[in-house]
């Protein structure tokens, strides 16, 4: 915290369309008149003894404030480096990554009540990068569960439940052939599941939800948290991405032990950058989960609505949505709306 009350929390711009985006968040912000101040940090690959790592005062700001909003960040072509992606989530232990989608009124998809929350393991399972050669043309690639990120994770996952007011939490898993893995993983669940008599858990195999959410994703996913190893919420969250349409508006969490990053999905759409016209949606969805993380609701609450607002009214959309406003009108236009609230 700064000396008059304010909460620090770090700002990654990213790369791209990353500065744009960033810039109208911090706007929003600031005539929303939301108490945070930002510390800004450059965020790259560095190769330090082999290994890929991020500049110092970027890992000191992140250590130290524990928060962070992270514009998109290009992933270099080349050996060497691993994503940038992957190196945050190593560095930051960051365990959970927490997908919310849900139908934005005024752009018009399939399905009209798509309110899908899924939970994907960050840290292991079909992630661990344990592969070796058995003998050629044999190889071997290993799932790695266990008990300790299976725990974190669902008690997470039943956590972030009750305070968004859901009574209930679904495993995703494929413990039918998965036994030992996701058998590991629903059990640990079902343990966890001891501690929260408020919340109901129950568990469907991972086919069976994707069957049945692109059926209709309002009958019974509109009211749990859905909670899974890695592989599986990397595929299902893009599913659900796909039900409420546009890469422009889907949010993320990574929480972490250490600290938190909240990012939107989308990358740095470099067909796009420094024309103005990328749509900030997703990124200020992220900064609103954000501020619910760091107890901010009625920020949250207010720039969230001033945002959907804006969408809904139709006439400050950006090219993603079928629109012709700037990402500068668009922001104009939230913040238009923020007042008028
Ligand atoms: P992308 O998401 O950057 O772009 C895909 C398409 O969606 C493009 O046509 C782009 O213009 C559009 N788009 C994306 N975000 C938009 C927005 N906010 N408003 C309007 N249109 C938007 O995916 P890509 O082209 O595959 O990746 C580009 C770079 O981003 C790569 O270097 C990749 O590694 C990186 N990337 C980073 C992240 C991250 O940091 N979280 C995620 C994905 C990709």
């Amino acid at each position: 915290y700064t000396q008059d009350g304010k909460r620090i929390v770090t700002l990654i711009p990213g790369d791209g369309i990353g500065p744009e985006i960033s810039k109208s968040v911090v706007e929003i912000f600031e005539a929303q008149g939301v108490p945070v101040v930002w510390e800004s940090v450059d965020v790259y690959p560095i190769l330090k003894d082999g290994k890929t790592t991020i500049p110092e005062d970027s890992l000191i700001s992140i250590n130290k404030n524990k928060v962070a909003l992270k514009g998109p960040l290009a992933t270099p072509i080349g050996k060497g480096h691993v994503s940038m992606n992957l190196t945050l989530r190593r560095t930051f232990d960051l365990f959970a990554n927490v997908r919310p989608c849900k139908s934005i009124v005024g752009y018009k998809t399939p399905f009209d009540d798509v309110d899908t929350v899924l939970i994907r393991e960050n840290t292991e399972g079909e992630y661990s990068g344990i592969e070796h050669v058995v003998v050629e043309g044999v190889v071997q690639s290993i799932k790695l569960i266990t008990e300790e990120a299976s725990r974190r994770c669902a008690t997470y996952a039943f956590e972030y439940a009750r305070a968004i007011g859901r009574g209930r939490v679904t495993v995703v898993h494929k413990a039918n052939i998965q036994k030992l893995a996701d058998g590991l993983f629903l059990s640990v669940a079902q343990e966890v599941a001891k501690d929260y008599p408020d919340i109901k858990l129950d568990d469907v195999l991972l086919d069976r939800v994707c069957l049945q959410i692109v059926q209709d994703p309002t009958k019974g996913w509109n009211n749990t948290v859905m909670v899974m190893p890695n592989l599986y919420g990397d595929i299902l969250s893009d599913l659900c991405a796909g039900l409420i349409g546009g890469l422009g508006l889907t949010p993320s969490g990574n929480i972490g032990q250490k600290a938190s990053i909240f990012e939107s999905v989308h990358g740095t759409a470099p067909d796009i950058a420094g024309k103005d016209l990328a749509n900030p949606t997703a990124l200020l969805l992220s900064a609103v989960m954000m501020l619910r993380h760091i107890k901010m609701d009625a920020h949250a609450d207010n720039i969230q609505r001033a945002v959907l607002k804006t969408i809904a009214e139709g006439k400050a959309r950006t090219g993603d949505l079928g629109g012709k406003a700037t990402n500068s009108a668009f922001t104009k236009e939230v913040i238009a709306n923020l007042s008028k609230q």
